[in-house]
């Protein structure tokens, strides 16, 4: 048995120990569809691949994972105000993102301008809803002797593997019920394996809007309203999505439908009068627009994908998310509100207002204010420390340590503020796990990150309800060189609390 606290290391598996590991892994993933399309799958859509993933849970201290979990409906709340917010032109946050919006024109700036054109005569009823389904990522720094949760940061948009999260943790409680980490009998103590809901809480909280838009168009629905996934061209992740289209369908009656912005364009109308968004042919209504697209550049291939965005915007479908709750997710904000006045504004209370807090790292702009003209002296003359990051999602953008000072100098001065220099969290290195992926398994020291997933429904002024829904484990290799932290891949992990 796993010894709680101890954190003790296990005796690595013998030669046919790991090949049975990797062998129940495999059967397992392919039952229960923890998979994931390879690249270029298109010509053979029934060849999945097994998703990467570790083979063992990863030990996370229970205090840091309670303190996530806790915290959750704090964030939500924090960004449901954000967004309502930024509703009002003469706001802080409103004129931030303006600001933004011209120092990165290329994305920020889009949206921006996206948004401005559904204010102007828009001719549809206006959907006063929206639904967050959000995830804050952590890394558990250890660098003050203590282990404290630090966000990396806050997701607005398009959060992915709460299906998959669920799976690898129910592979994990396999593995261990069946004795497949030690013949002898499980070797965790069970009780402290996290299983994730998350697949099943974000599809609870897509079923939830639906039925208020039920409510708001009671008088003119004739059968039951969908909801759209909005999704990416030859998406690979295509199965952590299916989960919580199955879970819709099956555990609360919701129909779903899987479209691509040229769908959008093609298949989709707005009823004049009451703002309905149907699909042409079905005359089915979308109750609820969600999107696992949208979130980068290049998931904008053409100015029709941005009509196609500006359509469902205008639309009276309720949006996850509209476009001020995903813009209220840039790093600009996260970096306004490690500053407690700004903080001040959103929360009243001190004690929902420092445990903020203490989950924040510095982060410094690059703009002309004080704080500002700190953040380029480190990063010109300190960068060893910090990652620079753009408003940008999805990986592969941020610049580390050394390299910062360089990148700067290449790009001009007055794109500086499109920029965030943040403090380098500095997690414990896990060495006792195993990556399996491709059929190859690798035995590196791995860094862990945490993510809790969040869901608010909200209009204007109120918020309707607010869940914490579930948890991910996702872990890389942390291999280092002269330039940085060169981030390896990532896998599906779990939980296991001491
Ligand atoms: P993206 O929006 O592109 O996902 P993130 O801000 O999540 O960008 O950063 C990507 C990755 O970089 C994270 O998953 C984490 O591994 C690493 N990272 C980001 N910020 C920090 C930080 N402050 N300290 C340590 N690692 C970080
Ligand atoms: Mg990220």
């Amino acid at each position: 048995m796993y010894q709680v606290g101890t954190n003790m290391p296990r005796s690595p598996p013998s030669k046919d120990q790991l090949n049975e590991l990797i062998r129940e892994v495999n059967q397992w993933a392919i039952t229960n569809g923890l998979a994931m399309y390879p690249p270029k799958f298109e010509e053979n859509p029934s060849n999945a691949s097994v998703s990467p993933v570790t083979l063992y849970p990863t030990p996370i201290p229970k205090k840091c994972f309670d303190e996530a979990v806790e915290i959750q409906p704090v964030f939500n709340e924090l960004y449901a105000r954000i967004t309502q917010d930024m509703a009002h032109p003469d706001s802080f946050l409103h004129k931030t993102t303006e600001a933004l919006a011209l120092s990165d024109s290329e994305f920020t700036g889009k949206l921006w301008s996206l948004y401005l054109a559904t204010l102007k005569n828009s001719q549809y009823k206006k959907q006063t809803f929206r639904l967050g389904i959000f995830r804050s990522d952590y890394l558990i720094d250890k660098r003050k002797g203590a282990e404290q949760i630090k966000q990396v940061e806050f997701n607005t948009v398009s959060v992915s593997f709460a299906g998959l999260s669920e799976k690898v943790d129910r592979l994990h409680c396999y593995l261990n019920k069946a004795n497949k980490y030690d013949p002898r009998g499980p070797y965790y103590n069970e009780q402290n394996m996290v299983i994730s809901d998350s697949g099943y809480l974000l599809s609870k909280a897509l079923a939830k809007a639906v039925e208020s838009y039920k409510l708001q168009q009671s008088s003119s629905i004739s059968s039951d309203p969908i909801v759209a996934f909005i999704v990416q061209r030859n998406e690979r992740n295509v199965f952590d999505q299916k989960i919580l289209e199955l879970d819709l369908l099956e555990k609360f009656g919701t129909k779903s439908v899987r479209l691509t912005f040229d769908d959008v364009n093609d298949k989709l109308s707005i009823d004049y009068e009451t703002g309905g968004l149907f699909i042409k042919d079905t005359k089915e209504e979308i109750a609820v627009v969600y999107y696992r697209t949208g979130y980068t550049t290049t998931d904008y291939t053409s100015e029709k994908d941005w009509e196609a965005r500006l359509f469902l915007e205008k639309s009276f479908a309720i949006k996850a998310p509209d476009l001020l709750t995903q813009l209220s997710g840039s790093k600009k904000i996260q970096q306004l509100l490690t500053d407690e006045s700004v903080l001040d504004k959103y929360i009243s209370s001190s004690e929902k207002k420092d445990s903020l807090l203490k989950t924040f790292v510095k982060i410094y702009p690059l703009d002309d204010t004080k704080l500002g003209r700190e953040g380029r002296r480190l990063a010109l003359n300190e960068p060893s420390k910090y990652v620079l990051k753009p408003q940008r999602e999805g990986g592969g953008n941020n610049v580390y340590k050394e390299n910062i000072p360089d990148f700067l100098k290449s790009i001009e001065e007055r794109h500086w503020d499109a920029y965030i220099l943040m403090e380098l969290i500095e997690p414990e290195l896990n060495k006792d796990n195993i990556i399996l992926r491709d059929d190859k398994s690798y035995n590196e020291p791995i860094i862990s990150e945490l993510g809790i997933y969040g869901c608010v429904l909200f209009n204007d002024e109120q918020i309707l309800s607010n869940e914490f829904s579930g948890s991910l484990l996702r872990s890389k290799f942390n291999t280092s060189n002269e330039g940085g932290v060169a981030a390896g891949f990532g896998c599906l992990d779990s939980i296991i609390l001491y």
